[in-house]
């Protein structure tokens, strides 16, 4: 593939290699093994001498276009594609920690996210600390002489918190730890942590990279070493792989990431507008608002502002509850991403699993709206909530 060529054209081209049937969009491998022609083949290939196809949990073709056209696009080396997002995460903490070692993770990142280190990723001896997204002063304070790994995302779900990644990425390396990036919102057609320094990108692909809420999924990329050997390592040993049908969603979504991502910041930049025009909105949370904290570092860091935007209505949960109820168009789902604009009352769902405290300090209030704002026309969406609002 020409280096030289830009991002649509990468989306659009890279990581397909056509098989002798001479397809031409690129083909589902519905096969959970592969044959050898030989005994001496097959052991050639199990022993590593000669590449090639095994098994549906070490590799499989339509993964492989996914992981491959990833990688691209991320500008990294590497890509292992994983069963969800989730999947990617723990991925990551398996093949980078041991026991006795620590974690900084800030406090923002997505509910179920915490809920994996507190509940499950301590019980085997790794500490975790949690810290403010944006502020690099907790971050550095935060690290100890077995602090092995920096966990953020950026912008935050879902109050659209931006920290600056370079900066972040130095704190890191200086602590010797490695910084991961959940790059969900932003996905590469919007912003590229690799290229500011950070050691892994981690996607749930579920959410932009299918781009229509069809399938789970999850990718983790990086270096060769890190991210090829120790997280595909685990990976093949874990079992928690891609299915090729999954794969081949992605591969098709991310033909459209670019154009879809466009289209996306355009409407949720015009319905931040309006929304903080609004009387009965008290708060509204997007990177493209000239008063959002973080707009300056948003324009440096980011090619986008996203397609999240966040919302307080005045007043509490049961006027909130009525905007999301009063919509008809909308869907009430915790999914994000999706060409179907969705609405969701975080504090009772994607961050309901989180102690009252934990919300407080992650600044989640009880009357906190969050719209994925899809591709659908934008005077319908807005029509929709402003239905609630009146
Ligand atoms: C959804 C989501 C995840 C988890 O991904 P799944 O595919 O649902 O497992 C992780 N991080 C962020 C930011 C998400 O939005």
């Amino acid at each position: 593939m020409n280096d030289d060529f830009q991002f649509d054209t990468l989306a659009i081209r890279s990581g397909h290699d056509r098989t002798n049937e001479c397809e031409h969009s690129e083909a589902i491998f519905p096969t959970s093994s592969f044959v050898f022609e030989s005994a001496a083949d097959a052991a050639a290939k199990f022993s590593g001498d000669q590449p090639g196809n095994i098994y549906g949990r070490m590799t499989n073709p339509t993964v492989g276009y996914f992981q491959k056209r990833l990688a691209v696009l991320e500008g990294g080396e590497a890509c292992v594609a994983t069963s969800s997002g989730m999947s990617a995460i723990l991925a990551v903490i398996l093949a980078l920690l041991k026991a006795g070692d620590h974690i900084v993770c800030s406090r923002s990142v997505f509910g179920t996210s915490t809920v994996l280190l507190n509940n499950y990723v301590l019980k085997f001896g790794v500490e975790v600390d949690f810290v403010d997204l944006v502020d690099l002063e907790q971050w550095k304070n935060a690290v100890k002489p077995n602090t092995r790994l920096f966990f953020a995302e950026t912008p935050s779900n879902p109050l659209t918190e931006i920290v600056d990644i370079r900066a972040l990425s130095d704190i890191a390396h200086e602590g010797g730890a490695y910084l991961a990036i959940d790059n969900c919102f932003c996905t590469p057609a919007l912003q590229k942590p690799l290229s500011l320094g950070a050691d892994l990108v981690i996607h749930s692909a579920t959410k932009y990279l299918d781009g229509h809420g069809r399938c789970l999924g999850g990718a983790v990329v990086g270096s060769e070493e890190l991210v090829g050997k120790e997280v595909g390592g685990i990976l093949r040993s874990g079992g928690m792989v891609l299915s090729p049908f999954n794969a081949w969603v992605f591969v098709k979504g991310l033909e459209t990431l670019g154009l879809r991502m466009r289209a996306h910041c355009e409407s949720a930049l015009k319905l931040a507008l309006w929304l903080s025009e609004h009387p009965k909105v008290s708060k509204v949370y997007y990177p493209g608002l000239k008063d959002h904290p973080q707009h300056e570092l948003a324009l440096t860091q980011q090619t986008g502002f996203g397609g999240i935007v966040s919302f307080e209505v005045k007043g509490v949960r049961e006027d909130c509850w009525r905007v999301i109820d009063s919509t008809k168009m909308l869907s009430i789902t915790a999914n994000l991403g999706d060409s179907k604009s969705t609405i969701t009352h975080p504090a009772s769902t994607t961050h309901g699993r989180l102690t009252e405290e934990q919300r407080a300090e992650s600044g989640i209030k009880d009357n906190l709206v969050r719209v994925s704002v899809g591709l659908e026309s934008f005077e319908d969406i807005r029509d929709d909530l402003a239905r609630g609002l009146a």
